[in-house]
């Protein structure tokens, strides 16, 4: 698999162009309708993922589905994903985790050296701490590439984030 990163928009956001010899998958399209076809070239698209349905992550969504004919987050035609409910930042946030390349695809989950903000609408902090807790128990050589910023690994965002949990949770 190679991973390739399109920063898009006013709130550079990460559009990534996953390809799988001729496949390709198209993940969080914000913007850059042009800039993200001319990435996917010739690539076969089998579909478009999303994180969640923040419009910085979604304004070029409707425009290449319809070029590529394709469903969103048609999971399917996406082998060995495996799709994580990582509540928090929305209620329909999701990680994309392809375990055997020990990657996962985060949207605004998490971030390097931070997590999604959960003041939003449907955000919920509750909710992050639940996800928080589900993702501390993956591997920590996978592998994060976030919504925004820079890749990071999810060893050295655990250190960061249960400080947080225990904080929280002895708050309350
Ligand atoms: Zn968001």
């Amino acid at each position: 698999m190679t991973i390739k990163r399109i920063i898009v928009g006013e709130l550079e956001t990460n559009c990534y162009i996953l390809r799988m010899g001729k496949d390709t998958i198209i993940i969080d399209p914000g913007d850059e309708v042009e800039e993200i076809k001319k990435e996917v070239g010739s690539g076969n698209v089998k579909t478009i993922l999303i994180t969640h349905f923040h419009f910085d992550h979604i304004g070029a969504l409707d425009e290449l589905l319809k070029y590529y004919k394709v469903k969103v987050n048609d999971f399917s035609k996406v082998e060995g994903l495996k799709v994580i409910k990582t509540k928090g930042h929305t209620n329909d946030s999701l990680t994309f985790y392809f375990p055997k390349e020990k990657i996962m695809f985060c949207g605004d989950f998490l971030f390097k050296n931070s997590f999604g903000r959960t003041d939003l609408e449907t955000g919920s902090s509750s909710m992050m701490i639940e996800s928080l807790k589900l993702i501390n128990s993956y591997n920590d050589d996978i592998k994060l590439y976030p919504g925004h910023g820079q890749p990071t690994m999810l060893g050295q965002e655990k250190l960061y984030f249960t400080n947080y949990i225990n904080y929280l949770e002895n708050d309350w």
